[in-house]
């Protein structure tokens, strides 16, 4: 497994990038898996951890890479808060047509301008490096779902069947700023939003999800 930074947080933390790739012939494509964009929901650091040591020991895709940021929020997760250490939800913060400074809860502050954050520009520059065939990001919430942007049906239904969750296009309400309305609907990289049940202990996570952060990747392998 190579480790690097690809950048720091508000408060100086580095951002780590996490790559695995088969042992034998190129990589054809990547998948990005992302961790707790919202510091407050640990479950996609619980995942991805996890899933980079099994993989690590015995790395099961034969043409396909995996890029992981476990943990795409540090100053947050620190402080266990949903936003970055200036206040800002970086699932907000995304370069989007739609972006807008306007916002009704605290918690979707935008920021200032649209890639603000450092974290953003991380985020931002990990896509370009590695062009993505496609983008797992792992979020929790009370109303459960494999929420889908871009092209991404036929992967949201396979990992819809091995976690029992509905398949969304819309989470509910608008979104500016996000990954999904970014990567998906813009630039067309099929992407998920996976929204584990919110209040689940880890073990119970790493259970149910394990499988499908497997599936995610084993999906596009060929
Ligand atoms: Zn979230």
């Amino acid at each position: 497994m190579e480790s690097s930074a690809v950048g720091y947080t508000v408060q100086g933390r580095p951002i780590e990038l996490q790559t695995l790739s088969p042992r034998a012939g190129p990589v054809r494509r990547w998948v990005l898996l992302l961790g707790s964009v919202h510091g407050d929901e640990p479950e996609g650091v619980w995942l991805l951890d996890s899933a980079m040591r099994e993989w690590a020991d015995d790395y099961l895709f034969r043409s396909t890479g995996v890029a992981a940021v476990v943990c795409a929020n540090p100053d947050g997760r620190r402080a266990r808060t949903r936003w970055n250490a200036s206040g800002v939800d970086l699932n907000r913060n995304l370069p989007t047509r739609d972006w807008t400074a306007s916002y009704r809860h605290k918690g979707n502050n935008p920021g200032p301008a649209p890639s603000s954050e450092p974290e953003t520009r991380a985020l931002l520059a990990t896509i370009e490096r590695f062009q993505p065939a496609a983008i797992l990001s792992i979020h929790s919430m009370r109303r459960y779902q494999v929420n889908i942007n871009g092209p991404a049906l036929e992967w949201g239904r396979r990992l819809a069947q091995v976690c029992d969750y509905p398949v969304t296009e819309d989470i509910g309400y608008p979104c500016p700023g996000s990954l999904g309305t970014y990567a998906g609907a813009e630039l067309q990289i099929p992407t998920i939003t996976l929204e584990v049940q919110r209040g689940l202990r880890r073990s119970d996570v790493l259970k149910i999800h394990s499988p499908v952060v497997q599936a995610a990747v084993a999906f596009w392998d060929e």
